[in-house]
């Protein structure tokens, strides 16, 4: 693997171009002492080696993406200044940049009006997302599947909000029988829609939900923090397009940037259809805004200092590649799903693999055949660990045995839940590398 370096030098010219801005400042230059500053920074190098290769395509376990070069180095860039987005008088530029890049993610889903901004990631944009539901629809539950993200009920209980989850079908979707069952049994307030479930990438039925919300009156919520960019590709299966076809009906969305958007960690984003949700946010700090008559971005989110360097970065990403249909940023996440097809077929064609369910985005999860759920579950942690001598990186993931059992019927159910592989194929390249991670699977396999 090498890293790449030869970014360095572009990243030099856009420094020297920045610092064109504040030549006329008198001359001041930050001290530090050079040599121990490199002492430590190589010692930083070797620290890191003690790591995945996260950005190989041989690395094709959790959901870790590289970051684009431009959102690197538009990062780093930005570093130099180290805005603050909290308020204008701290991040002017990124603040702004902020804005033209959260109204672009909005433009994605069909909303031209609407209320949003970044967070520092999935798990507080879906907290705000969740606050406010909490604030329009104050003393009702909230719900979402038993595959929604773990955070929501810890979120719910942080805000003192009651919390259930709802059954999962065969598809590890959202099931509409027992949703209905508890909108009639319970006082619900909002629905949260999981479009790309962390584990398996299973996206809730979301036109059925809406029709259920026209009798029975809820929030909806969609939690799509991994699979929210999918809207541009063109290559989903029937459920997941048709979901996917009206998200603009939500009345919140949560999308992360730094999950497949190609941004560094630090890079949630949160939108509300309705702009009135600004109101909830009302305080009255008293010494952050006086010198500007804007929104501050500040005033409409619940943490205060947030990176205004992460805005730079996405702001950048998304000049170069615009999220269109069609587009390159779309295409390469076709390639991811084409990549995770390809994976899935090849799995699902050889007798010795269990797969329990067709993936919807580009997460492809299998189990090695055995008589029993638990000798499964063995099996599923030696591959993880022979692949890994192998060079091959995978994760693993604990799935309901029931549903194992759907697609393995001999199986003997001995535990409640079936160890089984996991693979997030976030990467493009994937597409081209599946060849090379095939023969290492089938290598394993062979030897288990
Ligand atoms: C990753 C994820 C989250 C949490 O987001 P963070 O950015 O890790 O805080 C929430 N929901 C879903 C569906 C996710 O995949």
């Amino acid at each position: 693997m090498t890293i790449d370096t030869a970014s360095i030098t572009i990243l030099q010219q856009a420094a020297d171009k920045l610092a064109t801005g504040f030549a006329h400042l008198p001359q001041h230059q930050t001290q530090y002492d050079e040599d121990r500053t490199l002492q430590v920074l190589l010692e930083v190098a070797e620290r890191m080696w003690d790591n995945y290769p996260y950005p190989h395509p041989q690395y094709a376990g959790q959901m870790l993406k590289p970051p684009h070069p431009v959102a690197r180095m538009a990062y780093q860039l930005a570093q130099w200044i180290n805005p603050n987005n909290h308020a204008l008088d701290g991040g002017k530029a990124s603040s702004a940049m902020e804005k033209e890049a959260v109204a672009k993610i909005a433009h994605m889903y069909g909303w031209s009006e609407y209320l949003g901004h970044l967070t520092s990631g999935g798990t507080f944009a879906n907290l705000e997302a969740l606050w406010v539901a909490n604030q329009s629809h104050p003393g009702k539950m909230i719900v979402g599947s038993k595959q929604a993200h773990y955070t929501h009920s810890r979120i719910c209980s942080a805000l003192q909000i009651s919390y259930l989850a709802v059954e999962v079908d065969d598809y590890a979707r959202m099931d509409m029988v027992a949703l209905e069952e508890m909108l009639k049994s319970q006082d619900v307030g909002t629905v949260v829609v999981t479009m790309g479930t962390t584990g398996v990438g299973s996206v809730d039925p979301l036109p059925q939900i809406v029709q259920l919300q026209k009798r029975y009156g809820f929030r909806i919520h969609i939690d799509s923090a991994y699979g929210g960019y999918y809207k541009l590709a063109r290559n989903l299966a029937a459920n997941a397009s048709h979901a996917y076809e009206v998200m603009h009906l939500a009345d919140s969305i949560v999308v992360d940037p730094h999950k497949h958007g190609l941004q560094p960690y630090g890079c949630g984003c949160v939108l509300f259809k309705d702009p009135q949700v600004g109101r909830f946010y009302q305080h009255d700090s008293p010494y952050t805004y006086f010198s500007s008559d804007e929104l501050h971005l500040g005033e409409i989110s619940l943490e205060c200092s947030r990176a205004g360097a992460a805005a730079v970065a996405l702001w950048a990403t998304m000049e170069l590649l615009p999220l269109t249909i069609g587009g390159e940023f779309a295409k390469d996440l076709e390639s991811c799903r084409n990549a995770a097809m390809d994976l899935y077929t090849r799995l699902q064609a050889d007798q010795r693999f269990v797969t329990p369910l067709e993936p919807e985005l580009d997460i492809v999860m299998w189990v090695p055949k055995a008589p029993t759920t638990s000798a499964m579950s063995i099996l599923a942690q030696r591959t993880f660990e022979m692949a890994e001598a192998n060079e091959l990186h995978l994760a693993t993931f604990s799935f309901p045995s029931a549903l194992v059992k759907q697609a393995y019927p001999q199986v003997v159910i001995d535990s409640d839940m079936t160890v089984c592989m996991r693979s997030c194929l976030m990467k493009p390249e994937h597409e081209q590398w599946l060849d090379r991670i095939w023969a290492i699977l089938d290598q394993v396999q062979q030897q288990l």
